[in-house]
């Protein structure tokens, strides 16, 4: 049913978000969802977060640091310095750079000043090590023999690649049998049944981000694969974890149509859902869009009266889930 996996996916994170054991028991937990590479996405994120670590990450603001901001970020010097002699060679053209510091003082994640016609840079904060560990789960909730098989290789190669420290698979409990042969030893596999409660099918082993990983980039015989440094990993890893921290998993809701008339936030398990009451059932963030046939939108009144208080129930719903990805960062950062 079109809607049964992006609710499985929901539930799996507001699930995490509340019962992940981190391998380190001070270790804050941030969840995110749809996070990864060109090459690959994973469908929930878990990041668990040096308590230090992420607390300073706070000084540099809210939201995520992309690649160029992460680099300004973490080479920004403690005392004023002329930003070439700062930072390391771009291999392209300073101009960029210069627009990036630009970006980045306005934003809050250095500070720049003009002297003798030089731009100077400084940092606001160090860029912490943050990120301890980052599990990636794959959601599955309905499994066929064939989909089984096509799961299994692509955590094969995740586990080759080990750029996250493990890999699991989450599904219905009663996919569980077919699951635990299909799957390579080195994936979990986590059972999700009823509304929201998950068991542990199969542990994983955890894989080791800091070694050499193996990428295939052609099948076929032979197969054809490329060895990927360790600071190339650190690097992704790096920018997966800002993502996660900047956007959480409820951000769904800033492409979706709360707006609609139709547009519900159900309980599910211990967190929310939306649920289209046009369709009667939970609905994609994909076919929840302007495009909609069923999209309705809210009366003008209801938002410029401050229906009931502050605007309709849209933007009601819109509150509700950046205050939850708010609070739930500032507690990351406690
Ligand atoms: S009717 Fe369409 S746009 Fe409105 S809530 Fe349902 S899926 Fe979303």
């Amino acid at each position: 049913m079109p809607g049964a996996e992006f609710g499985f996916e929901l539930r799996v994170c507001a699930w995490a978000e509340r019962h992940w054991t981190p391998a380190e028991p001070d270790s804050r937990v941030l969840v995110a969802r749809q996070l990864g590479t060109q090459r690959r996405r994973w469908d929930t994120v878990i990041v668990e977060a040096d308590p230090e670590g992420v607390r300073t990450r706070a000084a540099l603001g809210e939201r995520e640091l992309d690649p160029e901001l992460l680099s300004l970020a973490r080479h920004a010097p403690a005392e004023w310095t002329y930003y070439r002699d700062a930072l390391p060679d771009p291999g392209y053209g300073w101009r960029y750079v210069r627009e990036a510091v630009h970006r980045a003082s306005a934003r809050g994640v250095l500070e720049e000043r003009k002297r003798s016609n030089r731009i100077e840079i400084r940092r606001v904060a160090p860029y912490p090590d943050w990120v301890r560990r980052i599990v990636a789960v794959e959601n599955k909730p309905d499994l066929d023999a064939s989909a089984a098989r096509d799961l299994a290789a692509q955590l094969e190669r995740d586990v080759a690649l080990g750029l996250a420290d493990e890999v699991w698979v989450a599904t219905r409990a009663d996919e569980t049998r077919a699951l635990v042969t299909e799957m390579p030893t080195a994936a979990g596999v986590l059972t999700v049944g009823g509304e929201m409660d998950a068991t542990v099918a199969w542990h994983p082993r955890s894989l080791d981000p800091d070694a050499t990983g193996v990428r295939v980039t052609a099948h076929g015989d032979p197969t054809e694969f490329e060895y990927v440094p360790p600071e190339e990993k650190r690097e992704t890893r790096r920018r997966i974890a800002e993502r996660a921290y900047g956007r959480g998993w409820r951000s769904y809701v800033e492409t979706m149509r709360p707006d609609c008339r139709a547009f519900d936030l159900r309980r599910a398990g211990e967190g929310y859902v939306p649920f289209c009451r046009a369709k009667g059932r939970e609905q994609t963030a994909a076919e929840c869009a302007g495009s909609c046939a069923e999209f309705s939108p809210e009366p003008p009144g209801w938002r410029q009266r401050g229906w009931p208080i502050e605007g309709g129930p849209g933007q009601a719903v819109q509150r509700l889930l950046a205050e939850r990805r708010r609070r739930r960062r500032t507690d990351a950062g406690d």
